[in-house]
């Protein structure tokens, strides 16, 4: 083959030529359609690998048949560069986040330049480029202006020994990966990006989408996650008046409750463990296991009696258990539910481990409830009320509106939609990240940094020889002057 074509030379010559002509360089043009290629921008890690070749090489593809077809075709590229591994980096060599992430874009560069891409590299950005951060602070500002940033506590990984954050996958057994110390949940003030906001307009957007896989737009319907619930009250039975809040999105079992389960972070669980070294062991337990959501759904379900029980709303006389349980998540609806193991597969492996009552009270539509019976399979399907008193005999969807009809005119409960989207938590308490543009004033509390202003750039005279934020220890940076009070 060498002898037919010579790939360093032909190759070369030819990158050399379109570089010179700047041929994939574009500018405004209104005879010709646009067009806009944008593949996912690497993260400078050092080098490339055949995943970015692949990738890049797909987008060029369409890149390259569009511009031949005629359209004037935008094909950028930039480098997603802040984030962890470059501060982990930094550490480890003794170096700075700035230093190693710039040396591995140039390296990235130089390689992606001998695929010969039909790359505009006048339009290449970083984003750990202060006149790129700019744009991402003023987005910032616009959307604190507009109430889609916001601050609430939420909980961390606290590591003690480090003195820091530490994000899910740093947290390895329920230790810090670094220093090894048990990992602490603590609420911190963080700040979020309202992304709940526009959930039904991204499920409206699904519907949309033309020529994409039914399977991509179920996966994106179900990160969206909408369900339509019941928020209602269980109240103790002692001490009387205390109730609890529970939500759901299946009140049509109601009568098929067998038990109640708290999230660990519960603050009624919280409380417990104060008095109690049972509670406080088996929360500990549930730590050690993991706190992220996607450990939680596949770790083995467990849970702790803690002496309480509800009454039942509708059933005289009968009570149900209250359970600590590591399944249960306190960031979604209200840190408590009800089991109902006949129609819930988790529900039944719960009740099954701790010998809970399996009363089915949804029935299909072709069996016969005398025979009918749940066993280590749930069933999750449609059918009609049975076991349930005035719900008898409806769908599902009837039994639904009717429970909720009835808390909501006896004012102990309320229809609501949930999502299982979480605003997105955009805090990160690390150095090497985009600064949010505020100022936390002793008098005037949050006070957006002035446009004017902006960019805030991060201090580059950190050290990185002590655990946690250098930011923390920097003397002057984290001191301004309020722009509201002076
Ligand atoms: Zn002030």
């Amino acid at each position: 083959m060498s002898d037919r074509y010579n790939v360093k030379e032909t190759e070369a010559r030819w990158q050399k030529a379109w570089d010179e002509k700047k041929c994939f360089e574009v500018t405004e043009s209104a005879a010709r359609p646009k067009y806009y290629t944008l593949a996912m921008f690497p993260y400078p890690s050092g080098k490339l690998h055949v995943g970015h070749m692949r990738n890049y090489t797909m987008s060029d593809i369409v890149a390259r048949y569009k511009r031949a077809r005629g359209y004037n075709v935008l094909n950028p590229m930039g480098w997603d560069a802040f984030g962890l591994p470059a501060e982990n980096a930094a550490m480890e060599n003794k170096t700075h986040p700035a230093k190693w992430t710039y040396a591995n874009i140039a390296a990235m560069k130089a390689d992606l330049k001998l695929m010969g891409l039909a790359i505009d590299w006048s339009r290449e950005i970083t984003t750990c480029a202060p006149d790129y951060y700019k744009h991402e602070q003023k987005f910032f500002l616009d959307f604190l202006r507009n109430g889609l940033a916001y601050q609430k506590e939420s909980f961390v990984n606290w590591d003690p020994i480090e003195n820091t954050v530490l994000a899910n996958e740093q947290v390895v057994d329920g230790r810090g990966w670094r220093s090894g110390a048990l990992v602490e949940r603590r609420k911190l003030k963080q700040w979020f990006l309202k992304i709940t906001a526009f959930a039904d307009d991204l499920l409206d957007g699904i519907k949309q989408l033309e020529g994409w896989p039914e399977k991509v737009r179920l996966m994106q319907e179900n990160w969206i996650g909408k369900s339509q619930g019941l928020k209602f009250f269980f109240e103790f039975t002692k001490p009387k008046g205390q109730r609890l809040e529970i939500y759901t999105t299946r009140p049509d079992t109601l009568f098929g409750a067998s038990f109640v389960a708290l999230s660990p972070d519960h603050p009624v669980a919280q409380k417990l463990a104060k008095n109690d070294t049972g509670v406080e062991a088996f929360i500990e337990k549930c730590r050690k296991l993991g706190t992220s959501e996607a450990v939680i759904e596949t770790a083995e379900k467990i849970g702790h009696d803690t002496g309480l029980t509800v009454v039942h709303p509708f059933i005289a006389g009968k009570t149900l258990r209250v359970f600590i349980a590591n399944f249960v998540l306190m960031e979604y609806g209200t840190g408590a539910i009800f089991g109902c193991p006949a129609h819930d597969q988790r529900d039944l492996d719960f009740a099954r481990k701790y010998n809970l009552d399996v009363v089915p009270v949804v029935i299909p539509e072709d069996k016969n409830p005398k025979e009918f019976a749940v066993d280590m399979e749930a069933y999750v399907g449609p059918g009609r009320l049975f076991n349930s008193d005035f719900l008898n005999g409806m769908s599902v969807e009837d039994a639904k509106a009717e429970v909720i009809r009835r808390f909501e005119s006896a004012k102990t409960g309320q229809g609501t939609t949930l999502y299982r989207l979480r605003d997105w938590g955009v805090s990160r308490q690390r150095y090497w990240g985009c600064p949010i543009p505020v100022i936390h004033c002793q008098a005037c509390g949050v006070v957006p940094v002035p446009e004017k202003d902006l960019p805030v750039t991060l201090p580059e005279d950190v050290a990185f020889d002590k655990p946690g934020n250098p930011i923390y220890n920097h003397p002057t940076w984290k001191k301004v002057n309020c722009p509201k009070c002076s």
